[in-house]
């Protein structure tokens, strides 16, 4: 049977001192990305961080020059879906706090994940931000990846995400952990399997659950990687290393990069920058753990020209492969997700 292939993106901007361009970090590297995905037969999955979004349509109010950014936001859009990518959603809610000032965004972060707000809050952020992407693509989004990975505790998240009919989370990758006090994680007890439904907790899998985990696929790296980023970074100039991105990211906790720099940590299978050299034997390992997935993700601001070829090279040489999106897993939709759905339309209708 042919592997499936599911590549997936984060389609946002920088979170660090500066965001970067909408050219730089969402246009041009995806463009770029859909085009060689459109030679070797893929399809992308696109989660969109449509908080920015909601942003962006209300500072352009005040500064119409931003609407230039949203203008081309909305057609790479609108044409990815016709051309059978697919869009689903992305929450990054420290926009809410964010404000442009004539030059750059203002980006205050201490509100970084769904947790940090309530539960009302977090009810009408999914509300708006599904609303929006239906107004570009239609009623077609049922995904959701957390910002930041920052899924847990679920259940204070869960009812937000049944209210507007989001059954199926791609957030987890199994074994991945992050000790930040700020960006907490911990998927060290995530089922090894393609997919599985869960309740309240998406390491646990529950058969009964309205939920679906859609993993990510994980891979173990050793600090040479993290060196050799260091390294690229600060010694070597060689542009094909150069990430289309024009921002800077937002600094993680100190033993974020103590622990990547001396020991083996667990990755997420990744298209980003020289993560991508690790494509064709994370795949190996995952299938020889009996997967038929093979979910890689990545940022479209982090791909760099090293990284599109070695994605390239890493599907040529699949020989043959199944591209699916997250389209081709509405099959998976848990009866428990649907009653859930019409007790609320009752509700609605009462
Ligand atoms: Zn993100």
């Amino acid at each position: 049977m042919n592997p499936q292939i599911l590549l997936s993106l984060d389609y946002e901007l920088f979170f660090g001192p500066r965001t970067g361009t909408v050219e730089q970090c969402l246009i041009c590297p995806t463009q770029e990305l859909a085009e060689a995905a459109g030679r070797l037969g893929a399809r992308l999955s696109l989660f969109v961080d449509a908080l920015y979004l909601q942003r962006l349509a209300h500072e352009a109010q005040r500064f119409p020059r931003l609407q230039r950014d949203l203008d081309a936001i909305r057609q790479q859009l609108v044409s990815l879906r016709e051309k059978g990518h697919d869009i689903q959603l992305h929450l990054h809610p420290h926009w809410l706090d964010s404000s442009f000032d004539g030059e750059q965004w203002q980006l205050v972060t201490s509100r970084y994940k769904l947790h940090d707000f309530s539960s009302a809050q977090v009810t009408a952020m999914v509300g708006t931000a599904k609303e929006l992407l239906a107004s570009l693509i239609g009623d077609t989004v049922f995904a959701f990846r957390a910002g930041g990975w920052c899924l847990q505790p679920f259940a204070q998240i869960a009812p937000a995400l049944l209210a507007h009919s989001i059954w199926l989370d791609s957030t987890v990758f199994a074994g991945g952990i992050s000790d930040d006090k700020e960006r907490w994680f911990d998927f060290s007890t995530a089922p090894v399997k393609d997919s599985w439904c869960f309740s309240h907790d998406p390491n646990l899998e529950d058969k009964q659950g309205p939920f679906v985990e859609v993993p990510i696929s994980s891979m173990r790296v050793t600090p040479l990687l993290f060196w050799r980023m260091a390294f690229i970074r600060k010694i070597l100039s060689n542009p094909i290393h150069n990430s289309f991105g024009d921002g800077s990211s937002l600094a993680w906790g100190s033993s974020y990069y103590l622990q990547r720099l001396t020991r083996s940590t667990i990755s997420v299978a990744s298209m980003d920058g020289l993560k991508a050299g690790l494509l064709g034997k994370a795949f190996r390992i995952e299938q020889s753990k009996g997967k038929q997935l093979f979910h890689a993700m990545g940022h479209p601001k982090a791909l760099t020209r090293y990284s599109l070829e070695r994605l390239e090279n890493f599907l040529v040489g699949l020989g043959s492969f199944t591209s699916v999106t997250f389209q081709d897993f509405k099959y998976l939709r848990p009866t428990a997700a649907s009653l859930i759905d019409s007790s609320l339309e009752n509700k609605e209708a009462a």
